[in-house]
């Protein structure tokens, strides 16, 4: 992948990267597509990355599709597919960790220790070995993205991070590997998560007190049988993702619940 990318730098080409897990749905697809629209050449990777998955996570049965995948990437003319294994990643005499305080350790963070630590350390190898000039993230994991560009700026990497829309199936729901877990039950009642991010935004265009559509927003959530534990729902600062006391410009409202053993996580950016 090295040795590719220098080539293609060396033909001044410019390079255009999306990271994944793979088990590719219509969000990578946009990716992608957002990816070949922008840059000469696009690469995407797949790598289940072990080190941001905890103990009791699901790293070992985490969907995986190859074959699927490859006939997906062959279909949108992306040119190149990184395929590491674990070992060539994390070699015996692996040491080092990135890690962006204090955002790793909120929302997600606080319910999944060491996993933004894991994102950023895989996602830093691999901006080295891919050498991309943009790189693509989708909003669904807004998160992930607002860590990912603070540690681009903090350790001065010289790549463009572009933030996609996120994409959903036909009831709202967003799109994402996990989904294969739910049930057709479960299936049906993860669009709560949708209706509650709309109310949410609803209540946050009616001056509504973020405390006030929190409360609203646990209560829909709660409602449903499926939602075993709702780990986070309010609004967030897109920023320092600390809670609002009060609407600002923009707010974040994002949601974090397990339906049944799945964790599914969604959000919205809203503009006042
Ligand atoms: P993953 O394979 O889940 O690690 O995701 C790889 C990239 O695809 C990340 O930047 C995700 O944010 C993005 N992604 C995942 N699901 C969606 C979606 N429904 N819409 C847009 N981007 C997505």
């Amino acid at each position: 992948m090295h040795e590719t990318s220098k080539r293609y730098i060396q033909q001044r080409k410019s390079i255009g990267f999306v990271p994944t897990m793979g088990a590719l749905h219509k969000g990578h697809l946009s990716l992608f597509r957002r990816a070949r629209d922008e840059n000469d050449i696009v690469v995407a990777s797949i790598f289940v990355n072990p080190i941001q998955f905890g103990p009791n996570e699901d790293y070992d049965r985490y969907p995986r599709d190859i074959e699927g995948d490859i006939a997906k990437l062959e279909r949108e003319s992306v040119d190149v597919l990184f395929l590491p294994d674990v070992k060539s990643i994390y070699p015996a005499t692996f040491k080092t960790f990135v890690y962006v305080t204090d955002l790793s350790d909120k929302l997600c963070g606080a319910f999944r220790p060491n996993h933004f630590r894991g994102v950023t350390t895989v996602v830093n190898k691999l901006f080295n070995v891919v050498k991309p000039h943009k790189a693509y993230f989708g909003q669904k994991d807004y998160q992930q993205y607002l860590i990912i560009k603070r540690m681009v700026e903090d350790l001065n990497i010289d790549i463009e991070i572009i933030l996609c829309p996120t994409i959903r199936e036909e009831d709202g729901l967003a799109m994402s590997s996990r989904n294969s877990y739910l049930s057709s039950e479960e299936r049906i009642a993860a669009k709560i998560i949708y209706k509650t991010l709309l109310e949410a935004t609803n209540l946050i265009r009616s001056n509504l007190q973020p405390s006030d559509i929190k409360q609203r927003m646990l209560q829909m959530l709660l409602e449903e049988n499926h939602v075993k534990e709702v780990q986070y729902a309010g609004i967030y600062d897109p920023e320092s993702l600390d809670e609002l006391d009060e609407i600002k410009r923009q707010c974040l409202v994002a949601i974090a619940i397990k339906i049944g053993e799945t964790r599914l996580i969604d959000n919205f950016l809203v503009d006042v």
